[in-house]
């Protein structure tokens, strides 16, 4: 597959690499304006084509930016031998990530269920937090002024990540808000404030993009918010995550390869801004960049080259990734050894959103090193527990009488250690709020466990 591209090759500087690649955007940039044009011509004499600013080149930021961070970075433990699978360490103001590993999501600053001081001892480490809930409510302000969101959320002394917002924003756009939206009562409100027609009461779009940013409703109340690269890394400082990560604009899965690429250089523009207000004042923060292309060679392929041209801390995998997990796979299969050469492989990489086991596991092997999914804790809730034997759906009457039997024999977590089968399908059945905290402890204790076998694998020379 990647035989016909060319792949710069990242042993050049940042910048020769940006430079070699920069070519084809010009083009593609090019063929965005005929195209615009010719269509232009067709109807009345519209405005004038816009032309998007030129994107930043790595030489407009600071020397020292390029240096290595004393706050934060990635430690390499073990390189596998049989792929490009590898065990390491991020080091964070708040403590350190093992990796390959498991961020559980916190999208309101709280797990579902379970809180941080069960999920710490369920071996939890980094925790992602989600910048567009938290910015509609309780709002920056108020987290700023309880000293940050380690201290608001009461954990000390472990990592947390935020996310810029901007994928909830699109998420809304394209219908697929459900998925972030966790509790039946945020998905109500959702609704009451959309009309049948998509549109909002209001009778607006509910997103707007302009290069600046992007215009959006908040669900709750229905008050209009502007979005911008600056904007969100400013909510982003006042709540302090040790992570942190640019604006990008999320396309649709069906796009035509034209909008993909628009999409892909706005990205670009919004993330190297993100990257500037964020250098402004570091405050201890480390910031990933999160590539895009869809599942479009070409097009990942300068995304790579370009956002690994800028510095970055991180890099994030985002966009859309396939619609299942083997075109995950063959996307990673591709794209990743890109980040094997020269200093790209001396950073910490997070695939962005994957929930389903096997996605994890398959990308274990392709040198990804940390995944967030909500999957875990939301599935748990609705009664699927995850085991060593495979998953196991609590609802159903066969485990009514598995008295003494834990969910996961093998497993240390405080439910196991408990309570039974028996007892976890009668508290589902009878709706009792126990059973979602009982259900979570387990299923983030399983996926923890999957992730420290995993780099055990790895080690052992299984991966
Ligand atoms: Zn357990």
């Amino acid at each position: 597959m990647v035989g016909s591209l060319t792949i710069i090759s990242s042993k050049l500087s940042p910048s020769q690499a940006f430079q070699s690649s920069s070519h084809l955007f010009k083009n593609l940039r090019s063929c965005s304006k005929t195209r615009c044009f010719s269509s232009s011509s067709n109807s009345e004499k519209k405005k004038d084509v816009y032309s998007p600013p030129p994107l930043e080149v790595p030489s407009s930021f600071p020397d020292w930016a390029y240096e290595p961070r004393d706050y934060f970075r990635y430690e390499l433990v073990y390189q596998s031998k049989i792929s490009n699978a590898r065990v390491g360490r991020i080091h964070t103001p708040h403590g350190i990530i093992d990796t390959p590993g498991y961020v559980a999501v916190a999208t309101n600053g709280a797990l579902k269920g379970v809180d941080f001081r069960q999920a710490d001892e369920a071996g939890q480490q980094l925790v992602f937090c989600n910048s567009y809930h938290l910015l509609l409510h309780p709002g920056p302000e108020i987290i700023e002024e309880a000293g940050g969101l380690h201290k608001f959320v009461n954990r000390p002394d472990r990592p947390l990540i935020t996310d810029s917002g901007g994928f909830q924003v699109f998420s809304l756009a394209y219908g697929s808000v459900q998925e972030s939206l966790e509790s039946e009562g945020e998905l109500k409100r959702a609704k009451k404030n959309t009309r049948n027609d998509g549109l909002t009461k209001a009778g607006d779009k509910p997103v707007k993009v302009t290069e600046d940013g992007v215009y959006f409703r908040s669900y709750r109340d229905g008050r209009k918010i502007f979005l911008t690269p600056e904007s969100t890394v400013e909510a982003q400082k006042s709540y302090g995550a040790d992570i942190i990560i640019p604006l990008d604009q999320l396309p649709p899965y069906h796009i035509d390869k034209q909008k993909l690429v628009e999409s892909v250089n706005r990205s670009h523009r919004w993330e190297a801004r993100s990257l500037r207000k964020h250098l402004e004042d570091v405050k201890g923060q480390a910031m990933y960049c999160v590539v895009h292309g869809g599942v479009d060679v070409e097009l990942r392929t300068e995304s790579v080259n370009y956002l690994t041209s800028l510095p970055f801390d991180g890099y994030a995998i985002g966009g859309s990734l396939g619609k299942n997990s083997e075109e995950l796979l063959q996307l990673l299969d591709w794209m990743m050894p890109m980040f094997e050469e020269g200093h790209r492989k001396e950073k910490p990489r997070h695939l962005l959103g994957i929930a389903d086991e096997k996605s994890i596991l398959g990308a274990v092997g392709h040198g990804i090193d940390t995944f967030d999914s909500c999957y875990p804790t939301r599935v748990a809730r609705h009664g699927t527990l995850l085991s060593r034997e495979g998953r196991i759906n609590i609802k159903s009457g066969k485990y009514a009488k598995q008295y003494g039997i834990p969910i996961d024999q093998e497993c240390q977590c405080s439910t196991c250690q408990r309570y039974d089968r028996a007892y976890l399908w009668h508290l589902y059945k009878a709706k009792e709020p126990l059973f979602m905290q009982l259900a979570g402890i387990h299923n983030i204790q399983y996926m923890n466990d999957l992730m420290a076998k995993q780099r055990q694998d790895i080690l052992d020379g299984k991966i």
